[in-house]
């Protein structure tokens, strides 16, 4: 009875405040969350996942030994992507993250690759950053790929430090590498002997991914690989 009167009090909310797509912008129907069902569907996939040797492998591979480079999306300036994740970084909607996740991660449990990883760790934001935004993006992604993929998602192993100013001039060669993150394993016995997935939001140069999965395999890690929500070609 109760669950009646809530579900009649929803469709009511629903009929004043009616919710429209983030990424179409099209009516939502009932069961649908945040991105419509053909939005879902016709996401541009780059299935990088089904091409061991994909660009983005061949880009990272190169500066970090990784057994496996995919991403969900392409990135285009001003496409749907761009949209939903400048909804999921800057418009509070984390559930966009998780969203994504999960269809991706069922995506990944069709393919051959869904054995070959132990653990997922998010690439970490800077603490004030992530204070500021109350959540990381990144780990909102890698906690919908795991729960999928039904695999740990780690967010505690790895952190993001700021280098002080003075560390900054010291390191003119660092900064001209344009590595200003600095990542720090924080419990290495987490990682060690571990295959790890490490998953960012948009891979663009892959600089700072691959910084991140250096100090993972100084820690130990048995192998890295990379998974991005999205790409840019
Ligand atoms: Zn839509």
């Amino acid at each position: 009875m109760a669950s009646g009167i809530y579900e009649m009090l929803k469709d009511f909310i629903h009929l004043i405040y009616p919710h429209y797509c983030l990424a179409c912008h099209s009516g939502l129907a009932k069961g649908e969350n945040l991105v419509c069902t053909i939005c879902i569907h016709n996401l541009p996939r780059t299935n990088f996942h089904l091409y061991p040797d994909n660009p983005m492998y061949k880009r990272i591979a190169g500066r970090l030994p990784v057994g496996h480079a995919f991403a969900f999306l392409h990135f285009h300036k001003g496409g749907k992507v761009q949209r939903l994740l400048h909804e999921l970084k800057y418009h509070n909607h984390p559930e966009i993250g998780m969203q994504l996740g999960r269809v991706y991660g069922h995506d990944l449990l069709l393919s051959s690759l869904a054995g070959n990883f132990d653990r997922i760790v998010p690439v970490p934001l800077h603490a004030h950053r992530f204070n500021r935004r109350g959540y990381n993006q990144s780990e909102r992604f890698a906690a919908g790929l795991a729960e999928t993929m039904k695999l740990i998602c780690d967010h505690r192993s790895v952190e993001r430090v700021e280098m002080t100013e003075t560390q900054t001039r010291k390191s003119k060669l660092k900064r001209w590498q344009n590595v200003e993150d600095v990542f720090r394993v924080v419990q290495s016995g987490s990682v060690r002997n571990q295959r790890i997935l490490l998953v960012d939001d948009v891979i663009t140069t892959g600089s700072t991914i691959e910084a991140c999965g250096q100090v993972l395999l100084d820690a130990g890690a048995s192998s890295i690989s990379i998974a991005g929500i999205a790409y840019t070609d």
